[in-house]
């Protein structure tokens, strides 16, 4: 059968990948030259680097999942880091730092290890772990995770030290607003399972060589088409088939114009699908989401310049203008030896005094935080934010089916139904949900398979 896949983020791409493994015939298109959506490359200063830094975890089912299918060996794309989060040494921060030891042991013995916190957040901590394994990390009512946490009796020092910044890493969305069941089901599928699933993973190439561009490899090899720089502008039902609208100037759009599908995934964001969906009376069936971003700051310093450690966490206190929560060191990663990456999530007050100005706080930062106090000058320095990253992950969100009401066609993307807040993970899973739903060849998925 013919498909096509609107949009080559890493749903998309999972999509594709997914119906072309089953034996089908792919086309796959994309609106940007380069593939993978909000985790691609982008070329800064001359290097190819990623529009933000990301990380994966063990508990990446379906992503270690597509992989595999691709036959990418995950040792040499992946940096895989024990769970740690470690602040540079005297910023008034910790070190929790996970041994490589079976479950739960390797979280016991990083907790009796753990420096900067006091036994009184030690306790709080175990308590807990203990209390959510008990609970089967579920909530029967959700509510924020500032409320769970409060419920739980954490202290004030691991609250800011390790709950809220997992909390904005994990749902890039503030411990006041964000989802506890959310929270819960990412610390279940982590720190609640094997030690291999708490792992951190870092890629050791850019992010559309990681996945997108051999996932579109694959999609060829089995038969298929992948088109970037094509923008899907509608589409349309013809006799028991889908047919495309695509730009007249693409230089594949007048061949494909007349093509026929049997079957449609529409992977784009969800604004997008909305507009595509308007025709069949079903914009409605996608909700409106609010949107977080997420700013990476890039800074160049001299090849030599390492951190003690792959990542670290950094103590984030506007009150003294520092964003940063997390800075990876670019060169122990993917070999850009002196390339320091920056995190802010929900980074709407960082980035009010505009790049330039946070580029130099975001140094000075570093260089007070690592105690160099070269760090404060770096040869150059990039910001890049993507204003609208993740939809901000709120208890009760409703988000909208795979499935649709239409003849074998369904949504992908890390907005759809899930455990998940939005990741790569969440992505990938509704790429091959999407491709179950329309490939009608039932080799029967459910959720629970992740
Ligand atoms: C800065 C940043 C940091 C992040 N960090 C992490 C992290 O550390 N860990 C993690 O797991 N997740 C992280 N995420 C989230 C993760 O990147 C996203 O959840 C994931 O990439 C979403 O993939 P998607 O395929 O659902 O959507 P998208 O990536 O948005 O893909 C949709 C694609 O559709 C294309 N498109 C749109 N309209 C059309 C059209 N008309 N025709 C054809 N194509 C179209 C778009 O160009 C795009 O390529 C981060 C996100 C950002 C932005």
């Amino acid at each position: 059968m013919k498909y096509a896949v609107i949009g080559a983020g890493w749903a998309g791409c999972s999509a594709a990948v997914e119906l072309a493994r089953r034996g089908h015939q792919v086309a796959l298109f994309e609106a940007s030259r380069t593939l993978g959506g909000r985790a691609r490359q982008v070329s800064v200063h001359g290097l190819m680097l990623d529009n933000g830094q990301h990380i994966l975890l063990g508990a990446y089912k379906a992503t270690l999942g597509l992989f595999d299918t691709l036959k990418l060996r995950q040792d040499r794309v992946l940096r895989r880091l024990p769970l740690q989060m470690c602040y540079p040494e005297g910023s008034g921060g910790m070190v929790f730092a996970a041994p490589r030891l079976p479950s739960p042991l390797h979280m016991l013995v990083a907790l009796i290890r753990a420096t900067g916190l006091t036994r009184a957040d030690k306790l709080a901590l175990a308590r807990f772990s203990s209390a959510a394994r008990w609970m089967d990390w579920q909530l029967h009512t959700d509510c924020t995770v500032a409320e769970l946490l409060d419920r739980f009796d954490q202290t004030d020092n691991l609250n800011r030290l390790m709950w809220h910044p997992l909390c904005i890493a994990a749902l890039n969305t503030p411990a006041h607003r964000a989802s506890a069941i959310v929270f819960l089901n990412v610390l279940k599928d982590s720190l609640g399972s094997r030690r291999a699933a708490s792992d951190m993973l870092i890629a050791r190439t850019d992010l559309t060589r990681l996945l997108p561009e051999p996932a579109a490899r694959f999609v060829e090899a089995h038969g298929g088409t992948v088109h970037p720089g094509c923008a899907v502008q509608s589409v349309t039902r013809s006799g028991d088939q889908w047919q495309l609208v695509l730009p007249a100037t693409h230089p594949a759009g007048p061949a494909l114009a007349d093509q026929r599908y049997d079957g449609l995934v529409i992977a784009t964001p969800a604004e997008t699908a909305g507009h595509l969906l308007t025709p069949f009376n079903l914009a409605s069936h996608i909700p409106r989401f609010e949107y977080e971003p997420i700013t990476t700051c890039y800074l160049k310093y001299p090849p030599g310049t390492r951190l003690s450690r792959p990542f670290m966490a950094l103590a984030e206190d506007p009150g003294r203008h520092a964003y940063g929560q997390f800075v990876f060191d670019r060169g122990q990663l993917d070999g850009h030896a002196g390339l320091f990456a920056v995190v802010i999530s929900g980074s709407q007050q960082a980035i009010e005094s505009g790049h330039a100005e946070l580029a130099t706080r975001c140094a000075q930062q570093l260089a007070t935080d690592l105690k160099l106090p070269e760090l404060t000058h770096p040869e150059w320095s990039q910001v890049i934010t993507e204003k609208r990253a993740t939809f901000a992950c709120t208890p009760n969100l409703q988000r909208p089916t795979h499935a649709l009401p239409l003849p074998r066609c369904a949504l992908a993307g890390d907005y759809t139904q899930s455990r998940y807040p939005a990741t790569l993970e969440t992505a990938v899973q509704s790429g091959i949900m999407a491709a179950d739903c329309v490939a009608g060849d039932h080799e029967s998925i459910n959720e629970s398979r992740f």
